[in-house]
């Protein structure tokens, strides 16, 4: 019997961890589903404020009097390269979770994402050797040391989009660095991360890695206001992200947020087409198009444009939507209805506003179970139109024409958001040019997403606070400390001998 039959056979129990015990199953369960087939496929247990309450007191606890805390180097690493072991020695399982619960084609979950989650475990427990302090001497009598403490209890909270990659880089951040954690993954998207904790359990001292499960205004909501955490790691949409932080402000929490994006991907004429073509597809179509980064704002300079957006349209058309289990689907189903529901609401928007359909825009004709959406393209007569402006987290790129280089940094800049720009041209002084004329976190010149962790990955402006990666992940998961410290006896005005 294959994982999805079992599942649907036997929904999996999801609860909480805590203090190294699996704990509660009490309660009216959640039901998960495969977006795909529309079967429950988990009964999750939602964990209340009292719950969240044990799972904080286990954190700091573990913080406070435990082991990880004062490990040394060499045993964080040992236990990271475990973990990371652990993850490759359940790829294929994890792919399959991953893929029946998020409805990402396998190809790129076992392609991607599951070796992704177990690189960043490998690559903390590479970058805690190598992230030094730092050393003053200005002052001749004087040394003043630089060294980073971990934070504490940190509440981590990730995304339906790619649960156990983004989960998994946060819990490998605060774990190299020496904290404590509690984990809470989307309520439709739980099982990989209640998988990854399950299979690491016993490499972890009690407490260090716990998991809370339930919605985000249940559960989410109780983590990041409790008093007893130290700081809070979000990835999720922007709305969210401002009542984390909200939240987050009471208690002066520390947060980190990585929130949504509207990215542009800006081909010039001088760009290698087919390249660029292929580029740009990958950009706007990768995770079902439920990607923060996705480049599906998409600018093309007039000599070039109607051949582009002709040969972009008929590729789109040409996406192969499908369950994605199987071999060469690339579009699975949207996580739910109402995803997909708005996204084709979208089409209807964009048409209203003068957009011009170019593909898609209607459900998926084939199969009556699933959430499944056409691909959809539309060249927009103007940036300002809400399909250029707001996240539309699917299958969904919009096309535009422009004349100057000068004109395109205008219009790419002009948004809210401020995560990811892309350009694509031959001549690399441009590249650099507009590189930094973008007001984005991060900018790819001439390729669709490369992740190289030891740079920061995060956005300007609404699309987030602080960047994850080698040095925005310590940033992040540690507290900085100065000592500074007298390397003789100073002389220094004496008080109170005279008086
Ligand atoms: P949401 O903001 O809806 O949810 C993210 C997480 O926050 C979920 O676990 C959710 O729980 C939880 N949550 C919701 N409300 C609260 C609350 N009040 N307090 C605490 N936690 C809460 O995002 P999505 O899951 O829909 O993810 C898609 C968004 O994430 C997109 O906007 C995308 O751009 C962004 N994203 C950003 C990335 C980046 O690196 N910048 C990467 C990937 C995605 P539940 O789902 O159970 O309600």
């Amino acid at each position: 019997m294959s994982l999805r039959e079992m599942l649907g056979k036997q929904p999996k129990s999801v609860t909480s961890h805590v203090g190294g015990r699996f704990v509660g199953a009490e309660g009216t369960p959640i039901e998960v589903v495969d977006p795909a087939q529309e079967a429950v496929i988990a009964l999750l247990h939602e964990a209340d404020g009292d719950e969240v309450d044990a799972a904080v007191a286990a954190a700091r606890s573990a913080f406070d009097t435990g082991p990880w805390r004062g490990a040394s180097i060499t045993e964080r690493q040992r236990v990271l390269m475990a973990i990371h072991d652990r993850i490759m020695d359940h790829a294929a399982e994890l792919a399959e979770l991953e893929t029946i619960n998020t409805g990402i084609p396998l190809t790129q979950t076992q392609g991607m994402h599951v070796p992704r989650a177990a690189h960043n475990f490998r690559f903390f427990a590479e970058t805690i050797n190598q992230l030094g302090g730092e050393a003053f001497t200005q002052e001749r009598d004087v040394l003043s040391l630089v060294t980073h403490e971990p934070v504490g209890v940190c509440a981590l909270i990730g995304p339906w989009n790619m649960p156990l990659g983004l989960t998994a880089m946060k819990i490998a951040g605060a774990l190299a660095f020496g904290n404590t954690c509690v984990v809470k993954p989307s309520e439709l998207t739980p099982l990989t991360v209640a998988r990854l904790v399950e299979l690491v359990a016993d490499l972890l001292p009690d407490g260090v890695l716990n998991l809370v499960n339930g919605r985000g205004q249940v559960t989410g909501a109780a983590l990041v206001s409790h008093p007893g955490i130290d700081m809070a790691s979000f990835t999720g949409g922007t709305e969210t992200g401002r009542a984390i932080l909200t939240a987050l402000a009471k208690g002066i929490k520390r947060p980190a947020m990585e929130l949504g994006g509207k990215s542009a991907s800006i081909v010039f004429s001088d760009a290698d087409l087919d390249y660029a073509l292929d580029g740009t597809l990958l950009g706007s179509f990768m995770n079902n198009g439920q990607m923060c980064l996705a480049g599906s704002r998409i600018f093309v300079q007039r000599p070039v444009a109607d051949a582009f957006i002709e040969r972009f349209a008929a590729r789109t058309r040409n996406l192969k939507v499908g369950d994605p289990l199987q071999r060469g689907t690339e579009i699975g189903p949207m996580i739910n209805r109402a995803q997909s529901e708005r996204m084709l609401r979208y089409a209807e928007t964009g048409a209203g506003e003068g957009a011009r359909l170019l593909a898609g825009g209607a459900p998926y004709p084939g199969g009556n179970r699933g959430f499944f959406a056409q691909p959809t393209a539309m060249l927009a007569p103007d940036n300002g139109l809400a399909i250029c402006q707001e996240e539309i987290f699917g299958p969904f790129a919009t096309l535009q024409v422009f004349d100057e280089e000068e004109e395109v940094i205008a219009k790419a800049n002009d948004s809210d958001f401020g995560l990811v720009g892309y350009v694509w041209t031959e001549a690399m002084e441009r590249g650099l040019r507009v590189s930094s004329a973008l007001r984005t976190g991060t900018v790819l010149v001439n390729t669709p997403i490369v992740r190289d962790l030891r740079t920061g990955f995060g956005g300007y402006k609404m699309s987030g606070l602080g960047r994850e990666g080698a040095k925005g992940s310590r940033a992040m998961f540690t507290e900085e400390k100065a000592t500074i410290i007298a390397r003789g006896k100073r002389t220094f005005p004496a008080m109170g001998v005279s008086g």
